[in-house]
């Protein structure tokens, strides 16, 4: 970790010091020079980026430090040290950066509540409030050397205005600045607004001028220039000079508070603060890395010097602005490494490997495991083998082949005498795995775990006699839905918990459920079918292992993707009637936003009338949001049987439904649905050995939505298309953040644009820890982390 500049510098002012007052100043004498020393370090000191007091203090010691050492000389030691001693304590600097902004000039304690309430409490905050805009004013010119006939920016005093009557053809009123600087003046013009211009450009004020020079008669002049009124503080300075030929920062600013104020407040942070700021990354790595420390990069993100590279900073390919990213990445992946490593030390039940069931049944399924597959059953299985609970997220698009994989490890749990638990959102899908692990288990034999169902739908009697068979550990394997697996289900030895489709799951859910198990908590797998993008897996899932199906069984025909525009829909029409002549099926879905729920209701209504009307041999259904989940399924499981033929629905077909007869889907305004929701749309057919079309209808296209449209038309694997996702909604929206209150909550980093920093703080975080695990021997780390990331982690307790 790096010091801040401050306590550098405060440790070599120090050591002469402290070495001078051992022993009651035994050993004073043989420091030499010692005044002259303190007195130059204290000076320069006084000249960084520190707090005034403490500023003033070190300029008094620089002062008179000499003099009294003279007269006094043990005093004179012991009074420094005891002034130097408590600010080179670990953790002042943090404390100092923790103070309320109103320590800062011309912030009052109202201005600092209000910035409190956006999150700029503190003098840190801040400091950490990076600007979202430069402006490049080093091109500046004098007044004098304006040229006519080139476009210009200046800055100048507007001298007086006035309105002025044009005359000849284009006769009326128009308002005119006189402006200049101590070389010269120019007119500026307005024919038009001239009244509002007015009450803001008046006389004396200063006025950062960009426009056309041209030339009236013998003046210079420019008719409606763009212009910026300066404050006078920005100007000083020296008019016209230094100041303002730089690099000026802008500020995003929150409701509710004035641009200006936080401009000041920033800067007042800067000039007082920065020099605090201490980095946690192994100086190794920042200097490896080509990245400014965190002070420094502070200064020059917040206070550019005339060489600094604008571009750069705009673009967010500035070394400061990185440093500063992978600092908060690291902090980030530090926390997460605390809690893969508390997790790694908890006990759990280390389930047989190398049981006979478990090495028989992958070579009796009626198939070959991919090569994905088998490399994600030898990484569970390995995870299973440990005495410490598993927390690994099984990835693969839809199809990949996740179920199998579950079974596996619900025969190791088995064969330890431990039971397995597979919950699925819905019904139906429940219904549906415990439909294939039953073929499964067949295949297997002997290997097989006894499974049991639990849904709703299963009569009382039924259930209560899989309950009773659970307690009394006759049932290895029970499916279920979330909710009837959560409930008042007693196992008797719960050794494995796998939960499927389910995406949105929070750090702390999954502890909650962990929950459930015997004496020990059980191993818990997630599948998910929404290949989650790199840098999240890295971030937001960061405190799960995880294992990825990135390969589809073979044989399977990829979905055709046909985008249609208005005035198709015939054509759509016509692969319907041709889909359902063949004997196959068809899902035809409307989007659903609850503001529009009515409106978007009775859409799906029509078409199912329409439908209805124009093929009434075909049996067409209607399932929406508003039935409740019995009527829904209902639906679903008619279609299934292939009752139904085409199925209109709002959003609502369920994530990993199998009908293998579908071979059609129709997205209506697929503008409007998200791109991964599109791709799991997709998903829906094509899932048999027939090939499959997905067809979506654009109706109102707007960029971005031609974007996630020609994503899915590009590529249909679902890793792509997650990336592409993630690039085009980013991190916040993709993961919607604000509901779930979910990780990532970065201040800086840029899940998107800084993927490459996210894998070097995790490289970074990983060597840390491997070489310190708990952070003992680096308690600011430690505490930095923790203050960041300890509710978000709920690392509390831990490392
Ligand atoms: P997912 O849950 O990942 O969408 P499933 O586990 O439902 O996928 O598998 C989809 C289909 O592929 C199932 O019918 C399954 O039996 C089959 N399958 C799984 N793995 C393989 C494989 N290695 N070879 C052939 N078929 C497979
Ligand atoms: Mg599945």
């Amino acid at each position: 970790m790096a010091q801040s500049p401050f306590q550098a510098k405060l440790g070599a002012l120090l050591r002469p010091l402290e070495f001078a007052g051992r022993d009651g100043g035994a050993a004073l004498e043989r420091v030499r020079d010692l005044g002259p020393s303190v007195a130059a370090r204290a000076e320069e000191i006084a000249a960084l980026a520190i707090p005034r007091e403490v500023r003033s203090r070190l300029e008094a010691l620089a002062r008179g430090f000499q003099d009294e050492l003279r007269e006094q000389p043990e005093e004179a030691v012991s009074r420094a040290l005891a002034f130097l001693r408590p600010l080179a304590e670990p953790g002042w600097c943090e404390a100092t950066l923790a103070r309320s902004a109103a320590v800062l000039p011309g912030v009052g304690p109202k201005t600092a509540e209000t910035f409190g309430r956006r999150g700029l409490g503190t003098v840190g905050d801040l400091l950490f409030h990076l600007p979202s805009r430069w402006d490049d004013r080093r091109n500046l010119v004098a007044v004098g050397d304006l040229q006519v006939g080139a476009r210009a920016t200046f800055v100048g005093r507007v001298l007086g205005t006035s309105f002025a009557v044009r005359r000849g053809r284009k006769f009326g009123r128009f308002f005119e600045a006189v402006v200049g600087d101590e070389t010269g003046t120019v007119n500026l013009k307005w024919f038009r607004g001239g009244e509002s211009i007015s009450k803001w450009v008046q006389k004396g004020a200063w006025l950062l001028v960009t426009g056309d020079v041209k030339r009236y008669r013998f003046a210079k002049e420019m008719a409606h220039p763009e212009i910026e009124r300066l404050a006078e503080d920005e100007v000083a300075p020296s008019p016209g000079e230094s100041a303002l030929r730089s690099i000026v920062p802008d500020y995003p600013t929150p409701d509710g508070v004035h641009s200006r104020a936080v401009r000041r407040a920033v800067q007042g942070a800067v000039a007082e603060y920065a020099d605090l700021v201490e980095g946690y990354l192994p100086e190794d790595v920042v200097r490896e890395a080509g990245l400014l420390p965190p002070a420094a990069a502070l200064w020059e993100l917040h206070v550019p010097g005339v060489e600094t590279d604008v571009d750069a900073l705009r673009e967010g390919t500035h070394p400061a602005r990185n440093g500063l990213v992978l600092e908060e990445l690291y902090l980030l992946e530090v926390g997460l490494g605390l809690r893969r490593a508390a997790r790694g030390r908890e006990p759990g039940m280390a389930l047989a490997a190398e049981g006979p069931r478990v090495q028989a049944a992958p070579g009796r399924l009626p198939f070959e495991l991919t090569g994905a597959q088998a490399r994600a059953w030898s990484e569970i299985l390995a995870d299973l083998a440990q005495p410490h609970p598993m927390n690994r997220l099984l990835q693969g698009d839809v199809g990949s082949g996740k179920t199998v994989i579950a079974f596996l490890a619900a025969i190791a749990a088995a064969e330890s005498g431990g039971q397995a638990a597979l919950m699925a959102p819905t019904e139906l899908l429940a219904e549906q795995h415990a439909r294939t692990l039953a073929s499964l288990a067949e295949a297997v034999g002997d290997a097989a775990p006894r499974l049991g169902l639990l849904t709703a739908s299963v009569p009382r009697a039924e259930a209560a006699g899989v309950r009773e068979a659970l307690a009394a550990g006759d049932i290895d394997l029970v499916v279920g839905t979330h909710a009837l697996v959560q409930a008042a289900v007693g196992f008797r030895r719960l050794a494995l918990v796998v939960v499927d489709e389910q995406h949105r799951f929070g750090v702390r859910q999954r502890g909650a459920l962990a929950g459930k198990g015997a004496e020990l908590p059980p191993h818990v797998l997630v599948m998910t079918a929404t290949p989650i993008p790199r840098t999240l897996a890295l971030t937001a899932y960061g405190d799960l292992d995880v294992s990825t199906l990135d390969e589809l069984p073979p044989g399977r025909v990829p979905v055709r993707t046909l985008l249609m525009r208005p005035g198709e829909g015939s054509r759509a029409d016509q692969l319907l009637r041709e889909t359902v002549a063949r004997g196959e099926q068809v899902y035809v879905v409307y989007p659903l936003v609850e503001e529009s729920e009515k409106v978007d209701l009775r859409a799906a209504t029509d078409a199912a009338e329409r439908l209805r009307k124009a093929y009434p041999d075909v049996r067409v259904d209607l399932v929406h949001g508003r039935l409740d989940s019995a009527a829904r399924a209902r639906a679903m499981r008619e279609f299934l049987s292939g009752n139904t033929q085409v199925l209109v629905s709002t959003t609502v077909i369920e994530v990993g439904v199998d009908v293998p007869a579908a071979t059609l889907v129709i997205v209506e305004h697929a503008e409007r649905f998200g791109l991964a929701q599109l791709h799991q749309l997709r998903g829906r057919v094509g899932r048999g050995s027939r090939a499959g079309t997905c067809v979506l209808m654009a109706r109102n296209v707007t960029e971005d939505s031609e974007a996630r449209l020609s994503a899915l038309l590009r590529t249909t694997d679902g890793f792509e298309i997650a990336e592409a996702d993630l690039a085009i909604r980013g991190p916040g929206e993709y993961l919607g953040t604000r509901q779930h209150g979910r990780l990532p909550d970065l201040r800086l980093a840029d899940l998107v644009r800084d993927a490459r920093w996210v894998a070097r703080a995790r490289e970074a975080a990983v060597q840390t820890l491997r070489s310190d695990p708990r952070l003992e021997g680096d308690p600011q780390l430690r505490g930095a982390v923790h203050s960041r990331w300890g509710d978000r982690l709920d690392l509390a307790g831990i490392g």
